[in-house]
Formats: C-alpha cells, sequence, structure tokens
C-alpha cells in the first residue's frame, strides 16, 4: 500500500514538474522572440524593403540594403551592425551595399553573432541564385522578390519560370501556413494567405 502510493507521488511530481518545465521553456521562448526586434526601412525609386534584425544587445543585421546609404547608416548608429545578407543581386537590393561594407567590412552574407540563427535557403527563380534567409526562431523568412503579397517575383530578369514553380514547390512543402514572409517590396504577408495563389501559379 504504501509503495503503492509513494508512485503515484512519484508520479504526479514527475508530470508536474514536466509541465513546469515546458511552462517556463515556451515563456523564456516567447521573450526571446520578443526581444527581437525587425525594423523596415523603405528605399530608393522602388520602393525596396531594407531590413534591420536588431537583438536585445543592440546587435543588427541588416537585409538588403538596396538604396539611401546615407539614411541605413544613420538608422544604424545606436547599434552595432554585426551582418550583412542579400538575397540577391539586382540593383535594388544592392544599392547601399558598398558604401555600407566601406563602413562595416563585413562578409557579405555572414554574421559574427551567434544570437541571429537563421538558415539561407536557395530560392532560385527570380534570379539564378536567389536566396531567402529563414529565421525559424521568428517564424519568419525574408524573401526578397521570391514571393510578395499577392505575387511572385518576374522571371524575366534573368531568371527561369521553372526553376521559380520548383523553389515554390519546396517552400510550400517546408513551411507552415503561420511563417510570416517579409519580401523585397510591399507589405509583410503569411505563407497561409498566399498558398493558395502560389500552388494555381505552379500548376499554369
Ligand atoms: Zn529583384
Amino acid at each position: 500500500m504504501l509503495l503503492y502510493l509513494v508512485t503515484v507521488l512519484f508520479l504526479a511530481l514527475t508530470s508536474f514538474l514536466e509541465i513546469l518545465q515546458a511552462y517556463l521553456q515556451k515563456n523564456c521562448y516567447n521573450i526571446a522572440v520578443m526581444n527581437m526586434k525587425i525594423e523596415k526601412i523603405v528605399v530608393g525609386e522602388l520602393k525596396e524593403n531594407c531590413y534591420v534584425v536588431i537583438n536585445n544587445k543592440n546587435e543588427a543585421l541588416v537585409i538588403d540594403p538596396g538604396d539611401e546609404a546615407k539614411r541605413i547608416l544613420e538608422f544604424l548608429k545606436p547599434y552595432h551592425v554585426v551582418g550583412i545578407l542579400v538575397t540577391h543581386h539586382h540593383f535594388d537590393h544592392i544599392g547601399a551595399l558598398e558604401e555600407l561594407n566601406s563602413v562595416y567590412s563585413l562578409i557579405e552574407n555572414q554574421v559574427s553573432s551567434t544570437d541571429f540563427l537563421f538558415d539561407t535557403i536557395a530560392t532560385p527563380g527570380h534570379t539564378d541564385n536567389s536566396v531567402s534567409f529563414a529565421f525559424s526562431e521568428l517564424g519568419c523568412v525574408f524573401v526578397g522578390d521570391f514571393i510578395f503579397k499577392d505575387g511572385i517575383g518576374r522571371t524575366d530578369l534573368g531568371g527561369d519560370e521553372m526553376r521559380m514553380k520548383l523553389s515554390l514547390k519546396h517552400f510550400l512543402e517546408q513551411f507552415s501556413d503561420d511563417t510570416v514572409l517579409y519580401p523585397g517590396h510591399g507589405e509583410a504577408t503569411t505563407l497561409g494567405r498566399e498558398r493558395k495563389f502560389l500552388e494555381n501559379w505552379i500548376k499554369m
């Protein structure tokens, strides 16, 4: 009888600890996400979105510095810039790259802080070597001119329609509907919102 009671108590305690641990982990995770900020600076005639991801140590990661270097540099002043990422090399996405590089001397698409965890995914189609940057912890992907809200990137500017279709197919398989997409132009969206359109486009 005593042994039975001890076992029941032990099991109850273990499951309680498991729940507590899960709760704490979830909270830590949320705080970590909340401590990252994503800022958007719209630059140049083509209104390109230059994004800046900032962590709680004031480290900043710049994505697609397309134009208006002075404005971007001014914005970055309070931060320690740890990386510059480029989704593709069309002029409207790299117009300020050289000037930023001359200030920060960073290697393109490499980051010197372990706080920014992301995967570089090959998403060719808009150009032959377009990439997207997936931040799974933040639940978002910076897609450049791969996918837009209500559209996709042109494939007639050095890209390829078949490769675009393949990239979209892989992307739709790989990411869930609640994934937030930050495109190179226009508003952010979610993969769920775009899924139907993209699936139809692939079939065309
Ligand atoms: Zn482009």
